[in-house]
């Protein structure tokens, strides 16, 4: 297999979240009854005209603009001509020679640190179809539900620049929290929002000439995206060897039977017969319109992620606070303790609390401020780590502020040498045969004895102070 490499193109579609369609005023909400959200303009019935939605041209602008790309100065709207049962036009309204936008790039973050950057070939602008039912129907017969038909979506065409199943899942996971930073849509791919198909083809490794392309589709899930391209590389892989040659075809991804299967469909048709909608008159996108949706957009993932490397986190770390953006805004609002400890105090502490009560961050009764407070006090030496996450699941249990609770179960911790000493030498009396394994070499006693001076104290011995006295009472 690795005389081959893989070569991968990915092909995104985006459905925005604006309250109406994309060429006339039906509800484009998800999830009502059939065929309630429907008139004539979304139905293609004789006379009825399209009227595009600024809405969508907006967000279509929003989400070129936060993947880098060119806006056109002229955009027009083009006939994709094929026919399907849930194709009530006979066409579908898209764009083909001139897109709203065109180049750009997105910066996926491996989790090794490195860095893989995927050109954007184009976004355009075009109407959803809508859905074949198959159940609440009578049996040997099928439905259409036409309320997706007109929804808006954009179409995100990338350069084939990823080489591996596993960065184009990355790929496909970057685009989607940059889409989800932008707004326009919620970008969930088991419920449709997100859909992806992928190019996929093979090539002597060392070489720069395009394999046969495969078309790979019906892929519903990061990992399933991941788990097809997997297969598909295994299985062109294999033909490769034995000398046979790849067929030019679309194949269908099968989730349960972990295969892909080669299938004909309505996108092999030869020709779409593209022509201008003659509908729908070019549309002309002012500088200023397109400088003012720009100033609109908030501070997007790859700023944020090199924001929080600068201030002292890793690229990991950073990007488990870029992925989720609630999390980041936590983030952002804990003020006055270095960004290390306060990633660990959050992401590993208070979330793992919230996920094993089945919380979230945005419901939490713990506040920003009170994990600051709660912070300072374990930097400050005031009470220990381990004390600190007592407090912590005090906090996430009643919500509270960390000195009170701290000063009401007077846990503040002990760091007065003299005290202390007493503690340690008590400790060293009780355990003599445990001191004379440590005076013959065994290590481990010098923990089992700090650790009963810990619980002498139930916990709230400073565990440095305590190393330094235990040394010095054994002469170490
Ligand atoms: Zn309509």
């Amino acid at each position: 297999m690795s005389d081959f490499e893989p070569v991968i193109g990915l092909e995104v579609h985006v459905e925005l979240r604006t309250r109406s369609k994309m060429f006339c005023g039906c509800s484009a909400d998800f999830g009502a009854p059939p065929n309630t959200h429907v008139c004539p303009v979304c139905l293609g019935l004789p006379g009825a005209l399209p009227v595009v939605n600024r809405q969508a041209v907006v967000y279509a602008m929003r989400a070129a603009l936060a993947l880098h790309g060119d806006i056109a100065e002229e955009t027009r709207f083009d006939r994709k001509n094929y026919h399907y049962p849930d194709l009530p036009k006979g066409y579908q309204i898209s764009q083909y020679q001139h897109p709203i936008s065109t180049g750009g790039h997105l910066d996926v973050h491996r989790p090794d640190g490195s860095v893989l950057q995927v050109r954007i070939r184009r976004l355009h602008m075009e109407e959803d179809t809508g859905k074949s039912l198959h159940e609440g129907v009578p049996a040997g017969q099928s439905g259409v539900d036409f309320n997706r038909c007109g929804v808006p979506l954009i179409e995100i065409v990338m350069e084939a620049d990823v080489h591996s199943p596993e960065d184009a899942r990355l790929t496909l996971q970057t685009l989607r929290t940059i889409i989800l930073y932008t707004g326009v849509s919620d970008v969930r791919m088991e419920e449709g929002s997100l859909r992806c198909d992928a190019n996929v083809s093979l090539r002597p490794a060392g070489t720069t000439a395009f394999g046969t392309l495969v078309e790979v589709k019906n892929m519903n899930s990061f990992r399933s995206v991941q788990r097809a391209l997997e297969f598909e590389v295994r299985r062109q892989g294999a033909a490769l060897e034995a000398g046979e040659r790849i067929a030019r075809e679309t194949r269908h991804w099968d989730e349960r039977r972990g295969i892909t299967f080669s299938s004909r469909s309505k996108e092999e048709a030869d020709d779409y017969r593209y022509f201008p909608e003659p509908d729908l008159g070019a549309l002309r996108v002012e500088r200023a319109w397109v400088a003012a949706v720009a100033a609109t957009l908030p501070e997007l993932p790859e700023a944020r992620q090199q924001r929080y490397v600068a201030s002292g986190l890793t690229g990991y770390d950073a990007g488990v606070l870029v992925e989720d953006p609630p999390l980041g805004d936590f983030f952002d609002a804990i003020a006055g303790v270095p960004a290390r400890s306060a990633c660990s105090w959050l992401t590993v502490e208070l979330l793992g609390r919230l996920n094993a009560r089945g919380e979230s961050i945005t419901a939490t009764r713990v506040t920003p401020e009170a994990l600051s407070a709660l912070i300072r006090l374990v930097e400050g030496g005031t009470i220990s780590a381990k004390i600190g996450k007592d407090v912590l699941d005090a906090m996430v249990a009643d919500g509270g502020d960390p000195e009170a609770i701290v000063k009401a179960r007077g846990l503040t911790q002990i760091s007065d040498e003299g005290a202390l000493a007493d503690e340690v030498r008590k400790v060293l009396a009780a355990h003599a045969s445990v001191v004379e394994d440590f005076r013959s070499g065994k290590g481990k006693a010098f923990g089992f004895l700090v650790g009963q001076v810990m619980k002498a104290t139930r916990g709230q011995a400073n565990p440095s102070l305590v190393n330094s006295l235990l040394r010095k009472e054994l002469g170490s």
